[in-house]
């Protein structure tokens, strides 16, 4: 069996590192928001190239305590992707936000000409949640020019991003603020949930600190209503000590992966989804697409052969049951098509050649 990810592997790799991490925090005495949180904050913002970081307690909750120390509120309208993590929508709408669709375009990430498009027709969108899907950056140029034209507050989600860039400018870099997860299949997991906010804005991450605490400003006194959303000092610093120092590594060894299937992936029937112009992909994960009549007998066909596929994602989040019972517009018919064409083929840092290898011989010799 090829599996999607390989956590024994890893942990045969890192588990000195990690428990060295752990006894470090227990014999500290202090366990949640303390120097361990700190100290891998500042790490995570120098390798991000990002002054201000705020740990929390997922990617979901950085998505939405950013919206929420940026001004979002309920009734704002939020333009985002239609194919991502549930999560990106759940953010909008706990609070209360009114989540809009921008379709897709071949790679699968949203089309920013179609924002363009519904951003100038609806002059009251003010907040915009792009997602690095699938690892890809996309373009920042753009980005940047759409978030000045329309004076968009963007909150990026860079969950499956960390690592990647836009012909050099690292994805997270354009938007007010970014939001990651430490889910432990992301590029740089936890052993556990956890997620963190980067932002340029001190004012940000001050409001974000208050907010992930209670809504207290200092202890005992709350300003706000906030969450009980922190970063646990065990799992700041496992990320610290054991997993932050191997991510270039651990992206480098994703990249070799991504960069093999590209070269002998030749199947006539299997299309390689490519990246935006100037991405350099964090290779989060490896999409292809058959057609969508297709894709059940091509799955079937790569599990049998021990060939651990996915889907990213099986249906775009306004096709949920759930979004049914909250207001959102746009109409996606691409995304929709997309979802029902995608599969995603294993890749992890701990791959060795002889699976990648099967991956490809497996996929070159599929015949729908
Ligand atoms: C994983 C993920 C999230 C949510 O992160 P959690 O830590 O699971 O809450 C949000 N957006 C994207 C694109 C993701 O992949």
């Amino acid at each position: 069996m090829v599996p999607a990810n390989d956590f024994h592997r890893q942990w045969s790799e890192t588990s000195g590192d990690v428990l060295d991490a752990v006894r470090a925090v227990g014999e500290s005495g202090w366990y949640v928001l303390g120097r361990e949180v700190e100290a891998f904050e500042s790490e995570l913002g120098e390798f991000w190239g990002l002054d201000h970081v705020v740990g929390v307690a997922s990617g979901l909750d950085a998505l939405e305590l950013s919206l929420r120390a940026l001004g979002c509120k309920a009734g704002d309208r939020v333009l985002t992707s239609p194919i991502s993590a549930f999560a990106t929508v759940l953010a909008i709408v706990r609070l209360d936000a009114v989540p809009v669709f921008a379709d897709c375009d071949d790679t699968g990430l949203v089309d920013l000409d179609a924002c363009r498009r519904i951003l100038e027709d609806d002059g009251s969108i003010r907040y915009f949640v792009p997602v690095h899907l699938f690892g890809q950056a996309l373009d920042l140029e753009d980005l940047r020019e759409l978030k000045a034209r329309f004076s968009l507050t963007v909150v990026e989600d860079c969950a499956q991003s960390i690592g990647a860039s836009s012909r050099g400018l690292a994805t997270g870099t354009i938007g007010d603020a970014a939001a990651t997860s430490f889910y432990p299949t992301k590029n740089l997991g936890a052993l556990g949930d956890g997620g963190a906010v980067l932002t340029r804005s001190r004012e940000v991450a001050d409001s974000l600190r208050v907010l992930r605490d209670y809504g207290q400003a200092r202890k005992y006194r709350h300003t706000t209503l906030g969450y009980n959303s922190r970063l646990d000092e065990l799992h700041a610093a496992i990320m610290r000590r054991a997993h932050l120092p191997r991510l270039r590594g651990w992206v480098d060894a994703r990249r070799h992966v991504a960069d093999t299937y590209r070269r002998e992936i030749g199947s006539p029937h299997l299309r390689v989804v490519p990246g935006p112009p100037g991405s350099s992909s964090s290779c989060h994960l490896f999409p292809v697409q058959v057609l969508p009549e297709h894709k059940a007998d091509a799955l079937a066909f790569l599990r049998d052969r021990g060939i651990g596929v996915a889907e990213h994602y099986p249906l775009p989040q306004n096709e949920q049951e759930a979004l049914g019972q909250v207001a959102w517009r746009g109409d996606t018919p691409r995304a929709a098509a997309f979802c029902r064409s995608e599969i995603s083929l294993p890749i992890h840092p701990y791959m060795t050649s002889a699976e990648v290898r099967q991956v490809i011989e497996v996929c070159n010799s599929w015949r729908p």
